[in-house]
């Protein structure tokens, strides 16, 4: 505990926290409570809350979406939710915060236009803020005035359509949690990982353990002898 306080000290950074808005709010159960996102909540390196939007929804059935203006298939997620829960979450983050809240908080819509995801990015965006608004949307997407208002980013995951915004939240609170310090036990662990910068952003050379031998495969020599120099050569030579 003492150690992870320490590290963030050291290393200029609070937590990182993850606002994230959904209509899905129990999609983020397991994700949040096993593993690694589960151990660093408890250590505090990070904070994730799941805001449910219905819970900011004026309609007394909690509607959040409705029918598109000019006519077409699918719903669109209005605007009045949206616009109270990011009000409420950037009032509640804004307490502890001093300067720029818009460049310290940025809200971030997961959508397949947005800029793509990539490790520099991650890399990044972890570097710069310590908190995040993340906006799942559903059906045919949000209202573009949300977007114009209060949106600072759209991040895409891939060049593919999803159902909605929580897998590709998931994501990006995975990936940025790993270069968050104290997250990963070794520090050193995601900064040789496929498109680190010291691995020349290539993918990872292959990894091996016991036994030696498994049902005649064998783990190349060079990993057995010890030679530390020679190990640093052959892994260079699988970067791909
Ligand atoms: N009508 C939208 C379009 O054609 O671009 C697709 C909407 S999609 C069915 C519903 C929601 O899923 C989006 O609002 C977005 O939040 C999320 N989503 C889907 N694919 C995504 C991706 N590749 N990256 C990030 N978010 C995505």
């Amino acid at each position: 505990m003492y150690v992870v306080i320490y590290l963030s000290v050291l290393m200029g950074k609070s937590k990182m926290s993850f606002h994230i808005l959904t209509i899905f709010p129990f999609m983020f159960q397991g994700f949040l409570n096993e593993s690694i996102l589960k151990k660093a909540q408890g250590n505090g390196v990070i904070e994730i809350q799941i805001h449910d939007i219905r819970s900011f929804s004026e309609n007394r059935h909690h509607k959040v979406d409705d029918t598109p203006y000019g006519g077409g298939a699918g719903m669109v997620m209005t605007p009045q939710p949206l616009f109270d829960a990011i009000a409420a979450i950037k009032k509640k983050v804004s307490e502890g915060e001093d300067g720029d809240l818009r460049l310290q908080t940025p809200v971030i819509y997961l959508s397949p236009r947005g800029k793509r995801l990539t490790q520099p990015l991650a890399e990044r965006l972890a570097k710069k803020h310590t908190s995040f608004i993340l906006l799942c949307g559903h059906y045919e997407g949000i209202d573009q005035r949300v977007i114009d208002a209060l949106v600072d980013d759209e991040i895409s995951i891939g060049d593919y359509v999803l159902s909605g915004g929580e897998v590709p939240a998931m994501v990006f609170v995975d990936a940025l949690s790993r270069l968050t310090p104290g997250v990963l036990g070794n520090e050193e662990s995601h900064q040789e990982e496929s498109f680190s910068k010291k691995l020349g952003r290539k993918k990872e050379y292959p990894h091996y353990t016991k036994p030696a031998d498994f049902r005649g495969m064998k783990v190349p020599d060079v990993l057995l002898t010890g030679h530390h120099a020679e190990i640093e050569k052959w892994r260079q030579g699988q970067l791909k």
